[in-house]
């Protein structure tokens, strides 16, 4: 594969010009650029430029808004509700940051109930936000149909992720960010192209039949999700928090709504913060990272988090798909 080496700051005015040429403004393109240019230097491609001609595509179809302005309503002390106002997530949710933060240091526990925006990303933005103010945070949402429920042949959730970050002051904190689903979709998509077999208990053909061939998995097939019935009950449960508590759409609802532009689907997303300082109280940091400790310093354990973190002390360039920077550069006209 042919690459081309790119900064960090490379990559984010790449990004931010591709989307201020398709129709966002200053505010909504440099958020999702910024979400864009850390998780490439995280190491996290798949969300990083990969993610950029889809973005495009919503603008261009007039699906996402990209002038974009979140607007808040406090529902109680400890609830906000943000309209997103159908724009890309990242602006919604770096406006709700310093919301739920103040909610979380005054009241122990609050929610931050994202409405009406298009969600394309990894989590972990959002939950290492609530994590460098010495908060614990949980972040989930949902996009559009492709794995099928325990039991089920047919797609039902989406791959609903969920992130959780712990903070550990002065240190990097305790994160993990996930699909609930046996392989995200992205890299079901990387083995088809690269034919590599997929684990057992990946996927389902068409005909419902399990199969270890990505290609089968795409064609008409579907996603299984992790761990059986306990992964299944953990994307119920995405579905309900992001959707059925958010009051925006389940799965099955927004592939109706959508125009299958390649891009993000509309949807919610729920982050909930916890502050430690209150519910736990002095010593809370020394408690949990005495534990964290034991855990990491087991033999065969690293904690999840960690190849990210990793990733980000790197300043060297980052090596980029050509094909991919050379469609995104038709893009800027
Ligand atoms: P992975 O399976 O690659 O990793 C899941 C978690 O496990 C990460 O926190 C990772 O940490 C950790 N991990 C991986 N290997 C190990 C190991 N050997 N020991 C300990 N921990 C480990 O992620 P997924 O493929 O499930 O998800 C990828 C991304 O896709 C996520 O960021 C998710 O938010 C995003 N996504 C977004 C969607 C959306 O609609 N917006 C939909 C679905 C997924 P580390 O990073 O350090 O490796």
């Amino acid at each position: 594969m042919s690459t081309v080496a790119l900064t960090e700051l490379e990559i984010h005015g790449l990004a931010r010009s591709c989307l201020l040429v398709n129709g966002c403004d200053e505010a909504n393109a440099a958020a999702a650029a910024r979400t864009i240019s850390s998780a490439e230097r995280s190491g996290a491609i798949s969300h990083g430029l990969f993610r950029l001609p889809g973005y495009v595509a919503s603008l261009r179809s007039g699906k996402v808004n990209g002038h974009a302005v979140p607007r808040e309503e406090q529902l109680t002390s400890a609830a906000i509700r943000l309209d997103g106002d159908r724009g890309f997530a990242p602006l919604a949710i770096e406006y709700g940051t310093p919301l739920i933060v103040d909610a979380a240091r005054d009241s122990g526990v609050a929610v931050l109930l994202i409405r009406n925006s298009f969600h394309f990303a990894a989590l972990w933005p959002e939950v290492e936000a609530l994590a460098a103010h010495d908060l614990v945070g949980l972040a989930c949402t949902v996009h559009t149909p492709m794995v099928a429920p325990f039991g089920a042949k047919k797609a039902f959730f989406s791959t609903n992720p969920i992130a959780f970050a712990y903070p550990r002051p002065g240190r990097d904190p305790y994160v993990f960010d996930m699909a609930t689903a046996a392989k995200a979709a992205g890299d079901i998509g990387i083995a088809a192209r690269d034919d590599h077999e997929l684990p057992t208990g990946t996927g389902l053909t068409a005909d419902g039949n399990p199969t270890t061939d990505a290609k089968e998995v795409l064609d008409g097939g579907v996603i299984l999700p992790f761990g059986g019935y306990k992964g299944s009950a953990i994307a119920t449960m995405i579905e309900l928090l992001a959707a059925g508590l958010v009051g925006d759409y389940f799965s099955y609802e927004a592939v109706k709504a959508d125009n299958r532009d390649g891009g993000p689907a509309i949807g919610g997303e729920f982050i909930l913060a916890m502050s430690p300082e209150v519910l736990s109280g002095p010593g809370w940091a020394e408690h949990s990272d005495a534990f964290l400790a034991e855990l990491e310093n087991m033999p065969g354990v690293r904690l999840p988090g960690q190849r990210r973190f990793a990733a980000r002390l790197s300043d060297e360039p980052i090596h980029v798909n050509a094909e991919l920077v050379d469609t995104l550069q038709s893009m800027l006209i």
